[in-house]
């Protein structure tokens, strides 16, 4: 027979992480590089006229704050030198009362006052006057071919009032632009080459510890349980490197306890089922007519079948609450009376056997639980405690009311459970070192306790020590509305 196995959807390739650093990186050289462009290329002319606006009003203050020290000559000729600039302080009448050039004929003001009766300087004065406003205006020469700077305000000192006129070329910046231009293409490739370097250094520095613990996730894909996850580079790959190693720690784990559990459990199945075999014969060989042997034989294979279907059940169970299929049906039922109908199974074990066990109640409480199924880890918790408690036959159970709680323990004095194996007591399959055929188990019984405890939503653990005994502990959440009844 043909079975059609549909063809793997074919998923495109994803381009590797190098690649990625490299665009990420590629684009913020990109941007870093058009931020350069935009504002040294295009802005730098507006930005300089600015600048030198503000320089001179600026300069133009300065002057007027200095007014009426006795060093304001000097103080202008400084600023006046500094900025190459040409000043001049008139009083109201239109007397000169500071006037430096530093621009020599080129200045427009000074050509003005000397060739042109002042008359420019009049009308900025007029305009200033008219609007009560300072004037600053751009202003083409084109005997130079190049823009200038008008600067006019008044201003009051000791009464009268005053007139200060600046007058600053703004020298053309062509060739500055043209060497930033220049400077920024040799930057682009600078930054490029580097930016390619560092992506290849940085990509390789990012993806190989991924690489790394790709390569052992592989190994230990395919059943190498023993490899070791390393954590190098940073932090996030320490984090993954730990959580891997974790994830293989229990796969290890259960592997190991399976395999263990496959040997227990074939052995658990062959020594009933040669005993089944073996009385039957005996039966049907020797005792059939012999009633009494008969009786004994036949009880010996109901035994040993009960011990084979317990052996089944469990694993069933625990496959089925791992599963999740396992439904609760909650109930509200009071504690003491199920401890105290549990303990009436236990009857002829006190009385032949020579047990000691004893229930020390509190208040009766109503709880809300799954009731078969916690009557399942009562049994649980008590038939451990019996097969383990070895010659000391004394068995406690404490009922502990609590404020939102009850704390159900079960104590023996037995053999107790080593430090270093209490944490794995409720795993699945985990069977301490010494078992005897008659407490046969299957490492799986408290693990069902603990799904069951989990589903529920009840804290519960184990307190021990080795030669001195366990107490196993859960605690049942109280049913509020019961109570308050
Ligand atoms: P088993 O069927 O082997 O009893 P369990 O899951 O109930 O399986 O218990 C797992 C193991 O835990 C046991 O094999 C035993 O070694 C240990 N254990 C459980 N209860 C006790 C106890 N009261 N005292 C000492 N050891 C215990």
């Amino acid at each position: 027979m043909n079975i059609k196995v549909p063809a793997p959807r074919r998923q495109k390739k994803k381009k590797p992480l190098k690649i990625y650093v490299w665009i990420y990186f590629m684009v913020l050289v990109i941007c870093i590089l058009l931020l350069l462009w935009v504002f040294q290329y295009f802005f730098l002319p507006k930005y300089y006229r600015a600048a030198k606006i503000r320089e001179v009003t600026a300069s133009a203050n300065s002057l007027i704050e200095h007014f009426g020290n006795d060093d304001i000559q000097s103080y202008a000729r400084k600023v006046t030198f500094n900025q190459n600039m040409f000043i001049l302080i008139t009083d109201s009448a239109g007397g000169d009362i500071v006037l430096e050039n530093n621009m020599g004929n080129y200045s427009f003001f000074s050509n003005d006052k000397n060739g042109n009766f002042g008359k420019t300087l009049y009308q900025l004065r007029q305009q200033v006057e008219e609007e009560q406003v300072n004037i600053t205006k751009i202003v083409r020469s084109d005997e130079f071919d190049l823009d200038e700077i008008f600067y006019c305000s008044s201003f009051q000192s000791g009464g009268e009032t005053y007139y200060i006129y600046a007058e600053a070329p703004i020298e053309p910046i062509d060739s500055t632009v043209s060497i930033i231009r220049e400077q920024l293409i040799y930057i682009s490739v600078i930054l490029f080459e580097l930016a390619f370097i560092a992506t290849v250094l940085i990509s390789r520095q990012i993806s190989r510890p991924i690489e790394d613990i790709t390569e052992t996730a592989k190994k230990f894909g395919e059943g190498d349980y023993d490899v070791e996850f390393k954590a190098e580079g940073y932090r996030e790959i320490e984090e993954l490197a730990g959580v891997l190693d974790k994830a293989r720690g229990e796969v290890k784990k259960v592997t190991d306890l399976k395999k263990e559990l496959i040997a227990n459990i074939s052995h658990d199945l062959r020594t009933p089922l040669t005993m089944v075999k073996a009385y039957a014969e005996m039966i049907r060989d020797l005792s059939g007519n012999n009633p009494e042997k008969r009786e004994k034989h036949c009880q010996i294979i109901i035994d040993e079948a009960d011990r084979l279907s317990n052996l089944v059940n469990s694993i069933l169970e625990l496959s089925k609450l791992e599963s999740g299929t396992m439904e609760l049906t909650l109930s509200s039922y009071s504690v003491n009376e199920q401890i105290e109908s549990v303990l009436t199974r236990y009857t002829l074990m006190i009385e032949q056997d020579g047990y000691d066990i004893s229930y020390i109640p509190d208040e009766e409480r109503f709880i809300r639980a799954d009731h078969d199924k916690l009557g399942q880890v009562l049994y649980n918790f008590i038939n451990n405690a019996i097969n383990y408690s070895g010659d000391e036959k004394h068995i406690k159970i404490r009922q502990i009311n609590k404020p939102n709680v009850v704390r159900i323990e079960v104590e023996d004095n037995g053999q107790g459970i080593p430090k270093d194996k209490l944490s794995e007591v409720f795993d699945r399959y985990y069977r301490g070192g010494k078992v005897k055929r008659e407490t046969v188990g299957t490492g799986l019984g408290l693990s069902i306790c603990q799904e069951i405890l989990k589903k529920h939503n009840f804290a519960f653990g184990v307190q021990s020590e080795e030669g001195k005994g366990s107490t196993f502990w859960f605690e049942a959440d109280i049913d509020t509305k019961e109570d308050k009844r």
